[in-house]
């Protein structure tokens, strides 16, 4: 993809601080961190969204996603960490070529996790049964 920034990272058409590399995917720090040691991961090739990567190549991305956030928590020394994957537009993706990003927490750093809300009355039900649904298509 000739516009995708994160194309051009792959390969070091940008620079990036780059922590991992393989064959088919790196690892490089955020260049705006929610928090120092913050990385993404990203498959070498341009997938825009989760649904467009094959089975494989997910199951390989969370491989070294697990291998590099343990990286992560081990140089960082932190207390643990969120993952995140922001999954289109609404969703806060900003850049449309697959990434996951490692964010250390430290005790007290004020980060706050998303807010949640009351269910209301016999929506777990419907949407459960259509989620069911849609898995069997
Ligand atoms: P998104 O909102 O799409 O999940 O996150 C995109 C992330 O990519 C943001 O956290 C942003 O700071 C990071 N980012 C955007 N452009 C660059 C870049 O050129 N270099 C690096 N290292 N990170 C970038
Ligand atoms: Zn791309």
């Amino acid at each position: 993809m000739d516009n995708c920034i994160f194309c051009k990272l792959a390969i070091n058409k940008i620079p990036s601080a780059k922590v991992y590399e393989d064959e088919e995917f790196i690892a490089f720090l955020d260049i705006k961190p929610v928090s120092l040691g913050h990385t993404l991961v990203i498959p070498k090739q341009h997938y825009e969204n989760l649904e467009s990567v094959p089975p494989e190549v997910a199951g390989k991305f969370f491989q070294i996603v697990q291998k590099v956030a343990k990286a992560v928590f081990q140089a960082t020394g932190v207390n643990g960490f969120n993952l995140g994957f922001n999954n289109g537009a609404v969703a806060g993706q900003a850049v449309f070529h697959i990434h996951m990003h490692i964010m250390p927490r430290r005790t007290g750093d004020g980060l706050k996790p998303w807010p949640q809300r009351e269910l209301v009355a016999g929506e777990t039900e419907s949407i459960a049964l259509k989620i069911k649904q849609a898995l069997t298509l």
